[in-house]
């Protein structure tokens, strides 16, 4: 039996006559780029809004611009700091420095692989501005103690929440806690789109409106270029696609938490062979990726690929370890937790459709390995 990392062809045949409609109907009408006068995005936008429970999303060309977007509409630039997790897809610092500002990196709790509340109140300067909390792999960061830490310092929140569509932090939503939150509709993502596709949120509508500016070239109407900006926008078909989707985004996380609960029961018994996700008790996770740790991860993914199964590792280096901040003198040592996780982290199959057939082949394939 082979088993997929992810499979996205079956999702796409499970959806086809209703995709297809879809994007036909964006063709027919040549509603191509997105704006404010494109009924397939603005339709989109008012529907995600309202699944969020928000007022107003916008949309824009992808995850990492949303992120760099808010950051700008909020006035964070040149000579400021904000502070990042140091573990997270790039997009979450590169956002940063594209602006002009600093990322400056946290250690994360080694629990939860989101940024650690301590070690970020410990990163504190006089030029930190911001920070943004990453809800990695599915599971909110510690939204409480970081709200608390914003509150003192006066720093903007803005919550990444690429990973996390619909994952909770007490009642709320991921994105309505911060002061604003971005996601992206990258295909593979919990929901995605058929190419690049990314919205934020934030509660100053002043900021928003802003950050719907930049991303269509500084205008809030046609032709009236208040500021110069730049050209981020969610086209018509992608917007088409997500709205098919997003019908099914809520049943979608449910079966992945289905699928995350049936690795549990079959995996639990190896003890400390291999270290299973944890779950705060004041969140809930959505398994974008179900992570697992283990001292053997390297041998662990040989035998995984030997008896069919994919397997990935989110992330395999540390953000501020990468070469891209060569330059910043950071150490293995500075980031302890995030330096061992990286070492130990293996993504299992993830995705709606996974079967418990699926699931006990790659957790028999796990027990061989470990035992
Ligand atoms: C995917 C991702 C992004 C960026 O999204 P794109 O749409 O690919 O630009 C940002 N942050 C995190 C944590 C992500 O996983």
């Amino acid at each position: 039996m082979q088993v997929p990392f992810v499979d996205l062809k079956l999702q796409y045949r499970n959806l086809q006559p209703g995709i297809d409609q879809a994007i036909a109907a964006v063709i027919a009408d040549t509603a191509f780029v997105g704006g404010r006068d494109n009924k397939y995005v603005c339709r989109f936008e008012e529907a995600f809004a309202r699944w969020l429970g928000v007022d107003q999303f916008a949309t824009c060309a992808n995850g990492t611009d949303a992120l760099e977007i808010i950051l700008h509409a909020a006035g964070i630039g040149r000579g400021d700091e904000v502070i990042v997790p140091a573990l997270s897809w790039i997009s979450t610092s590169e956002a940063v420095s594209a602006i002009g500002a600093t990322p400056v990196f946290a250690d994360i709790d080694p629990d939860t692989f989101t940024i650690d509340p301590d070690k970020a109140a410990a990163a504190i300067t006089p030029r930190t501005k911001a920070i943004v909390p990453v809800h990695l792999y599915g599971q909110p960061a510690d939204m409480a103690a970081i709200m608390a830490l914003a509150a003192r310092h006066k720093l903007f929140v803005l919550e990444d929440c690429a990973q996390a569509h619909g994952a909770t932090y007490g009642e709320e939503k991921v994105g309505t806690i911060g002061d604003a939150g971005s996601f992206s509709f990258y295909p593979g993502k919990n929901l995605g789109a058929y190419g690049d596709a990314g919205g934020f949120v934030a509660k100053d509508t002043r900021i928003l409106e802003r950050a719907r500016m930049i991303a269509n070239h500084g205008q809030p109407k046609k032709h009236d270029h208040q500021i110069e900006g730049r050209n981020s926008r969610l086209d018509g078909i992608q917007a088409a696609v997500l709205l098919e989707k997003l019908q099914h985004l809520d049943s979608w996380n449910e079966d992945r938490r289905h699928a995350a609960e049936s690795y549990r029961r079959q995996l639990e018994d190896l003890g400390s062979c291999i270290v299973l996700p944890r779950i705060d008790d004041k969140r809930s996770h959505v398994f974008h990726l179900y992570v697992v740790r283990s001292k053997t991860r390297d041998a662990l993914m040989g035998a995984l690929k030997n008896a069919g199964v994919a397997s990935a590792i989110h992330y395999p280096t540390p953000l501020p370890l990468l070469a891209a901040y060569a330059s910043r003198g950071v150490t293995a040592a500075d980031i302890p937790e995030a330096s061992t996780a990286c070492d130990e982290i293996l993504s299992l199959p993830m995705f709606p459709e996974l079967t418990e057939e699926q699931i006990q082949h790659v957790c028999k394939a796990v027990r061989t390995a470990v035992s």
